[in-house]
């Protein structure tokens, strides 16, 4: 026991000097019960690097329509069992307009791949959004290097598309006809063409290993991101993975979360909703434990159960004025405060938080 201790300390303590761990120590930090250090550790972490502020990010998800069928998530093409809904650009463009009221200084467009949204379409909604001073992340999926170089031009500012697996055999399995070596190239399309990266994983899919989790996190250490969500899987009675279970999932999500703020110390990593979803305070032990951002969802009441990756979706009876006012609370109620910026990555040490 005195042994085991010892080992998460000294492994703590070259990461917090190095930022770096190899793969084996990763796994036997990910591997230990209860790793109370290891939460503190990523605690000092982030408010040495980031410090106290929390960046909030309004999330508007605008379309459940999505041609691609992964196997986890609820609103794959072959659910037949879901309503499915597109926001007009004008309703998209009045949301953010809501947020930008509501005092957020980043929207977050996120979608299923619906193809109706071409080019000229999004280009268009990002233009008028722009013109509110907000920044714009999207989450809309795989598209070529030409789609992602026009939204860039036309004023997006972050992009995120989660790798969700390293382990490109698993990955190839739970998301049929859809390549890993495309994802990566999207990455660093995205990269390349100056925007802020956020990638991460699914946390607890079956058959995904303790070695592919760590191999996820160097992944995002080599690339580098500049945000990483880290999120449970949680199954969908709806997908062919209904019978899987989430057992030990927001535990496991924790910890690498955790080892992420100790290896890239000043990127973003936000508390998912998903953590939220199983456990009541998840979002708050979250950023109490690496966190420094969180994504309220400003889409109207209307759609939000609709948007279903997931079941237990957290505030989907809620108005983007209630979520709004509950999250600050909610962060207040920890000694933190909701950040003035935008957040981009290393604002903190700009000194425009
Ligand atoms: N179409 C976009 C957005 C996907 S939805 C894209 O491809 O990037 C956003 C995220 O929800 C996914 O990246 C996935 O990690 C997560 N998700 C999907 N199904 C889930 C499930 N069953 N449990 C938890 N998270 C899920």
């Amino acid at each position: 026991m005195l042994y085991l201790y010892y080992m998460i300390n000294t492994l703590l303590d070259k990461v917090t000097r190095t930022q770096q761990l190899s793969q084996d120590e990763i796994i036997y930090l990910l591997s230990s019960a209860t790793p109370t250090a290891l939460y503190q550790a990523a605690d000092r972490v982030r408010e040495k690097y980031v410090g106290n502020g929390v960046y909030l990010r309004a999330l508007i998800e605008f379309s459940n329509i999505c041609k691609n069928n992964c196997l986890y998530c609820g609103i794959r093409a072959e659910n037949a069992h879901i309503k499915r809904y597109r926001m007009t650009p004008d309703e998209i463009i009045q949301t953010a307009q809501q947020a930008a009221g509501y005092g957020y200084k980043t929207v977050v467009l996120q979608s299923g791949e619906d193809i109706w949204f071409d080019s000229d379409k999004l280009c268009h909604i990002i233009r008028e959004i722009k013109k509110l001073d907000i920044a714009i992340t999207l989450s809309i999926g795989e598209k070529s290097r030409e789609e992602y170089a026009a939204y860039r031009k036309a004023g997006a500012d972050r992009y995120l598309l989660r790798i969700e697996t390293t382990d490109k055999t698993l990955y190839e399995k739970l998301d049929p006809q859809m390549s890993w070596d495309n994802r990566v190239r999207c990455l660093h399309d995205l990269k390349s063409l100056g925007y802020e990266v956020g990638s991460g994983s699914l946390v607890g899919l079956p058959g995904q290993t303790v070695e592919s989790l760590a191999n996820d996190l160097l992944f995002f250490q080599k690339l580098p991101v500049d945000m990483a969500g880290i999120g449970p899987f949680i199954p969908h009675p709806q997908t062919p993975l209904a019978n899987e279970k989430s057992d030990g999932h927001f535990e496991l999500s924790l910890k690498m979360m955790a080892l992420m703020r100790l290896l890239l110390p000043d990127i973003n990593i936000p508390a998912t909703t998903a953590m939220e979803s199983l456990h009541p305070q998840g979002r708050l032990v979250a950023l109490q434990s690496g966190a420094n951002v969180v994504m309220p969802n400003v889409t109207a009441t209307e759609y939000r159960p609709l948007y279903e990756l997931y079941p237990g979706k957290i505030c989907l009876g809620d108005t983007a004025a209630k979520c709004r006012g509950c999250i600050e609370e909610k962060i207040k109620s920890i000694g933190r405060h909701v950040s003035s910026s935008k957040g981009f990555h290393g604002d903190y040490l700009k000194n425009t938080h």
